[in-house]
């Protein structure tokens, strides 16, 4: 496994390279990543990982310096899976370049994490523009735990960049809490609590019958956990899983849910 600090060393590393497959991440590795990771080995011939906390994706300094890092552990999870490169840029690598990126979600796009988070996926979308015209991959494998980024990528990069991305299952842990390196801020009993309400609502999913109104049984819901569980729920929403549209259907829907538990905000959908 290499590892590459910098764009000149990419670009030599990646001289002739083809089928390239890139999972970008934001560090402190779990088995979500990778699952990431091992699909991009099977189908792709060379595979890099990349390790950036984005800054211009969090709307919160505190939340930037908050995140959780730990480079060593990720190196060693790394050279376990015999990836062939990890890229880990510094902040000017990435933005120092005369390339503008600008990229506005329109109106009707600013919905869920996209209307709590402003500026959030304007950033993903920036640094994913940056690093796939750096990296040059044929495949991006992205996560279906953040479904949202993932559609948004889709309409963006797919196209314009000549890149496919290829959607990778949400990996829960024994609770069915969905791995997340934010869950390295949560106490031991958060955790629990976060496990709970994801098994409660991967549940009610399975329970929402066509018969009924998802207008008003979705909002109950909403307020019974918020109460039940002290915490504050942001969105608690049925939207089609391609389009994003509210849906009153369960066909291709899933729920989707964002909220604070303590300091810490998570998100879901089922
Ligand atoms: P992050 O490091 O949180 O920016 O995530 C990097 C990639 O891993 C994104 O495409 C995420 O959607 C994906 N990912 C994060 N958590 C999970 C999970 N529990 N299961 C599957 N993919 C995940």
């Amino acid at each position: 496994m290499k590892i590459l600090l910098n764009n000149l060393d990419l670009n030599e590393a990646l001289y002739n390279k083809s089928n390239i497959g890139f999972i970008p991440t934001m560090g402190s590795l779990h088995k979500g990543h990778i699952s990431l990771i091992r699909k991009a080995i099977q189908q792709c011939d060379t595979c890099v990982v990349s390790i950036f906390v984005n800054p211009t994706q969090f709307n919160n300094k505190k939340d930037f310096q908050n995140y959780p890092r730990d480079i060593e552990k990720d190196l060693k999870i790394l050279r376990k899976l015999s990836i062939d490169f990890v890229y880990i840029p510094k902040i000017e690598h990435i933005y120092n370049t005369s390339n503008i990126v600008k990229i506005k979600l329109n109106k009707k796009e600013k919905i869920l994490c996209a209307k709590f988070r402003k500026g959030h996926f304007e950033g993903v979308l920036n640094v994913m523009t940056r690093l796939t015209n750096i990296i040059k991959p044929s495949k991006i494998f992205m996560g279906e735990k953040d479904l949202q980024q993932l559609i948004l990528v889709r309409k963006y990069i797919e196209k314009n960049l000549k890149v496919k991305i290829v959607s990778c299952k949400t990996i829960r842990d024994k609770n069915k809490l969905a791995l997340s390196s934010r869950n390295n801020l949560l106490s031991k009993d958060e955790k629990l609590k976060a496990g709970k309400i994801a098994r409660y609502l991967i549940s009610f999913k399975k329970q929402l019958s066509i018969k009924k109104s998802f207008k008003k049984i979705i909002p109950n819901k909403k307020k019974y956990l918020e109460e039940l569980h002290d915490i504050k729920i942001e969105y608690l929403e049925l939207r089609n899983k391609f389009n994003l549209k509210i849906s009153s259907k369960k066909k291709n829907a899933k729920l989707f849910l964002a909220y604070n538990i303590g300091k810490v905000r998570l998100i879901d959908n089922f």
